[in-house]
């Protein structure tokens, strides 16, 4: 049982039998079966693969030579396989089916994308060879950061940021630098130290402000979903550094009035950062750079189809404007008649470099595949992802609406269609019952309670990537759910979800004391017991 009274383990044998679980003898269910940790389920006995022991010269490594047995598990290539095979079964994938994560965009990540990451010029080389001998790694990162700085109508790159949120750092440390600058650091006498996000932001713009020490302030948010005009106007003023506006904003909206922000934004002295996440909606239509905005994060592994989520690698390359792009920091790649090169120090072109952000390049693999991406698609290609994106989100909404409440039934949305928990009143089904029986009939749940401004949020993407045939198999889920709900079947969400290979999870208890070690079973207490 977690905290609130829910049960945590699927139903088993000797469990409770109910309506939606028939109990198996073993406690597998079909295909999902209990899987034990690899170290439980290894022993030296069995091991795979012998190695000889290495002679390694001992002296070189002194104290630190090993003296207790190394302690990986030992699993024939069958078991391991199997292992692995049943762990990925246990989770939600971008291959198994839609993947409605709002903000998130989870789109199908292209196999070309793969094949060109794994060619051994781009996966075999090092970071500190020599830059003569990675000259087609550094043309690629050349040629990504040249559509980069197209598709934003932006003059500038840093490559190297490995996530939106890096990105994010990355943006506001060029911004803390220009200030600086200009006399208005942090520890000036008249700083720029207040950095204003909407109240629909996503939590990671906070949160760097912050991080880089800046003070955070919300602007209002308008009815109609959108950045408070008024608002902004008397919130600004000579002690702002920065805004980050998020556009489309995270309400699936596209912000009408980005170029009047960005105006007054500027006359105020002050820089527009533009959170970049939700670019698939526009890119190919609309250049950030032409609606004034001086810093973005562009997520390769969002807009350009890269794989993500579990925390895998992503990659958020940042475009920078005119005023910002001598802050940009270092690695630059340079191009001469020698071909290209890395400025690794703040000095020549690169003097005002505001320093790194990590220690080599960036994400290559990602640089790869977001450049095999984009020369699949071509620049009308691209343009298409939006428009298909906005249809297909639009297509949901207009569906959906059926049965749920749209939080801005207004006007037609961007990339995500957002709903609120309004058509749930009287139910007693809350948005995570919801989201949890969404489980059961195989779907991934949306984006939940996000952006916060809207009760209960639903936050719905479908992406491009989605035939109509799976969008209307999606639709007719959730408006049976929807159905159910309303119609009193309160325990099919109550108690959702059945089918997982885990119930209903302390997820706050996970989060702040994951156990993250194992500890092998003591062989003599075991005797002892
Ligand atoms: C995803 C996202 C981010 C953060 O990007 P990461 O790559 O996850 O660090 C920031 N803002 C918005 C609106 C996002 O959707």
């Amino acid at each position: 049982m977690n905290s609130v009274g829910r049960p945590t383990r699927p139903e088993t044998a000797g469990g409770e039998a109910n309506d939606y679980i028939h109990p198996t003898l073993t406690g597998a269910r079909g295909l999902l079966q209990d899987e034990a940790l690899i170290f439980e389920l290894g022993g030296w006995d069995k091991t795979g693969v012998d190695l000889v022991d290495a002679e390694l010269d001992a002296s070189d490594l002194g104290d630190l030579v090993r003296t207790d047995p190394i302690g990986l598990p030992g699993l024939s290539e069958p078991e391991a396989m199997r292992h692995y095979v049943r762990l990925s079964q246990k989770n939600h994938a971008i291959d198994l089916a839609l993947y409605p994560l709002g903000s998130c965009t989870m789109k199908h990540n292209p196999r070309l994308n793969e094949k060109a990451a794994r060619m051994p010029g781009f996966s075999d080389i090092h970071p500190l060879q020599p830059v003569s001998t990675v000259q087609g790694a550094l043309q690629l990162m050349d040629r990504l950061a040249h559509w980069l700085k197209t598709l934003t109508g932006m003059p500038a790159v840093a490559l190297t940021p490995k996530a939106g949120a890096h990105g994010e750092l990355c943006g506001l440390l060029a911004i803390r630098a220009a200030h600086r600058a200009a006399g208005h650091g942090l520890q000036s006498e008249h700083p720029r130290n207040t950095v204003l996000t909407p109240t629909s932001a996503h939590g990671t713009n906070p949160a760097t402000a912050a991080f880089v020490g800046y003070k955070v302030e919300e602007i209002a948010q308008t009815a109609d979903g959108r950045v408070d005009l008024a608002d902004l106007e008397k919130k600004l003023g000579p002690h702002v550094a920065a805004i980050m506006v998020t556009n489309p904003n995270t309400c699936g909206l596209f912000e009408r009035e980005v170029v009047e922000i960005a105006r007054l934004t500027h006359e105020a002295g002050a820089y527009f950062y533009c959170d970049g996440a939700n670019f698939n909606a526009i890119v190919g239509r609309v250049r950030p750079g032409d609606l004034g905005v001086d810093a973005m994060h562009i997520n390769l592994h969002k807009t350009f189809s890269t794989p993500h989520g579990g925390g895998g690698p992503g990659a958020g390359p940042v475009v920078l404007s005119e005023a910002l792009a001598r802050f940009a920091p270092t690695p630059w790649i340079v191009h001469d008649e020698n071909g290209f090169d890395l400025a690794e120090r703040a000095e020549g072109p690169a003097a005002e470099a505001f320093g790194r952000m990590c220690a080599f390049h960036g994400q290559m693999g990602m640089f790869v595949r977001a450049y095999a991406y984009m020369l699949s698609h071509g620049a009308d290609g691209l343009r298409q992802v939006a428009e298909d994106a906005v249809l297909n989100a639009n297509y949901l909404k207009a569906v959906l609406s059926a049965e749920m409440s749209p939080a801005f039934p207004e006007g037609p949305c961007m990339h995500e269609a957002l709903f609120d928990d309004a058509w749930l009143d009287g139910t007693g089904v809350t948005t995570l019952d919801f989201a949890k029986a969404m489980i059961d009939e195989g779907f991934h749940p949306m984006t939940m309670y996000f952006p916060l401004v809207v009760h209960g949020a639903m936050l719905i993407e479908p992406t491009e990537t989605e035939s109509k045939a799976e969008l209307d198999r999606f639709a007719d889920a959730l408006l049976k759910l929807a159905r159910a709900a309303k119609a009193g079947d309160v325990e099919r969400f109550k108690g959702a979800p059945y089918h997982a290979p885990l119930r209903r999870l302390d997820e706050t208890l996970a989060a702040r004391k994951p156990r993250l070690r194992w500890t092998p079973t003591d062989p003599a207490k075991i005797a002892a017991e």
